[in-house]
């Protein structure tokens, strides 16, 4: 299945949680979820008694689409956690957490998912010194992702930065500004994921693809 591109605040409506998909936007009064706190369509409005398996699914699409992943990357991603030693579930949010284009974000080298993954793709992004096109590269210990000399003069980098020169940078990675780089000081621990907030029942995306 290809990856979504339609309105993404739709996605955040139907899982009914924020998904961050829209950078600042997110954080202000004009979020789509804050106005109409139900799920798009027709039906919307309606009370539906989740099943077990709906429970499941939905907290699975509410991180593949945190993400930004097609269902089949999401299962090449599963199928190597769960062949990791370690409960399934945290291997998973790590591997999903360290993708490069969530560190990229991470970062404020971008204000989207979505923005990261394109400046990975267009090949602004370097890991240690070679430039690094693939969004689901995991970042390992002591890699330095930088931005490329010719693309730091790009505004919407620098307008990134700028907004974002007094933000917290999670404790697992150190940025530096000045050098349009960052370094990633070790794995982050399950209570360290970010995505969706780090609000995720992992169990349950774990016991959908145990069936
Ligand atoms: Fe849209 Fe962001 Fe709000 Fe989601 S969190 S509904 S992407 S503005």
């Amino acid at each position: 299945m290809a990856v979504y591109k339609g309105p993404v605040c739709k996605l955040c409506r139907r899982e009914g949680v924020k998904l961050f998909l829209k950078g600042e936007r997110c954080l202000s009064a004009k979020c789509s979820l804050e106005k109409k706190e139900y799920p798009p369509g027709q039906h919307g409005q309606r009370r539906i008694r989740e099943s077990e398996f709906g429970k499941q699914l939905r907290e699975k699409q509410k991180v593949k689409r945190a993400v930004f992943m097609t269902e089949k990357q999401f299962r090449v991603f599963f199928k190597e956690a769960d062949g990791e030693e370690g409960p399934t579930g945290a291997n998973l949010l790590i591997r999903l957490e360290t993708r490069l284009d969530n560190v990229v974000q991470r970062f404020k080298f971008a204000s989207s998912i979505k923005q990261a993954r394109q400046l990975v793709l267009h090949r602004h992004i370097k890991v240690n010194s070679a430039i690094c096109n693939i969004p689901s590269y995991r970042v390992k210990e002591g890699d330095k992702i930088t931005i490329r000399k010719k693309s730091r003069k790009l505004s919407l980098i620098k307008e990134n930065l700028e907004e974002n020169e007094e933000a917290v940078i999670l404790e697992w990675l150190k940025r530096n500004s000045s050098k349009f780089s960052g370094k990633v000081l070790r794995e982050p621990t399950r209570e360290e994921i970010s995505l969706v907030g780090g609000d995720i029942k992992e169990n349950l995306i774990v016991e959908l693809y145990s069936k």
